[in-house]
């Protein structure tokens, strides 16, 4: 959402049909999520994603923490491993380092983590299973197989689906209850606006024959247990219109 031009997002988030979640990346991208939610009353997730540590480095990581610790966030996120980005063996060292030690910060700050991960779905499994994490964990535009789905059950998992068509995907859907399940669209990125979950929503009504409003209450529900929003913002998504028993 930070990464709207400013009128943009202003139309965006003064239509009030879709609830985003503000979700950070970087020390400035950080900075504006929680700004923005602020301004708005919405959740934010902050993390520090791998392809800014290929970018910039270890070498402020801890500063980073610090300031995301202390902007109490929803969740932390976003966080991973992105292999498209990481092609050296010391990038991608890094990518984990700085995952691992984030993952440190959500146990510590008892949130949950939301999970970066392009083009190495074995190993992101791979390294929440060895930390041991001990929390709930989303993974952000799911592309990866069924069989890593099921790997991460014991982390008690949210699977968040872009706008994306994909066989992985409508493989997901009919794998995983609609318990399992988040709608998202990375916007500016994979959608061009927030507006693009109803596409989503649509998806998964139709491969799961539900209703569109009972896939639009239960995956906002989903989210909002994920991230404690009532906790900390009481029934916010009841100003969207959305609604569940
Ligand atoms: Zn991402």
């Amino acid at each position: 959402m930070q990464d709207f031009k400013k009128e943009e997002q202003e139309r965006i988030l003064k239509q009030r049909e879709v609830m985003p979640v503000i979700v950070g990346y970087n020390k400035e991208a950080n900075e504006k999520a929680y700004e923005i939610a602020k301004e708005h009353r919405l959740p934010y997730v902050l993390g520090i994603a791998p392809q800014t540590i290929v970018e910039e480095g270890l070498d402020k990581l801890e500063m980073w923490k610090e300031e995301i610790s202390e902007a109490k966030p929803f969740a932390i996120g976003e966080i991973g491993l992105d292999y498209k980005w990481g092609k050296t063996e010391e990038q991608r060292k890094a990518e984990r380092q700085a995952f691992e030690e984030q993952m440190e910060l959500a146990e510590k700050l008892r949130l949950p983590i939301v999970i970066h991960c392009r083009q190495c779905c074995d190993e992101v499994v791979e390294v929440i299973k060895e930390f041991a994490f001990k929390g709930r964990v989303m993974m952000h535009s799911f592309s990866c197989k069924v069989k890593h789905a099921h790997a991460l059950l014991d982390f008690n998992p949210l699977f968040s689906l872009n706008t994306w068509k994909s066989k992985e995907k409508k493989a997901l859907i009919k794998a995983f209850p609609i318990e399992y399940l988040a709608v998202e669209t990375d916007s500016p990125y994979i959608a061009r606006t927030p507006l693009a979950v109803k596409s989503v929503i649509e998806e998964i009504a139709e491969l799961k024959a539900m209703p569109k409003e009972d896939v639009e209450a239960r995956t906002a529900e989903n989210v909002a247990t994920f991230l404690g929003i009532e906790k900390r913002l009481g029934r916010v998504w009841e100003e969207y219109g959305i609604k569940w028993e």
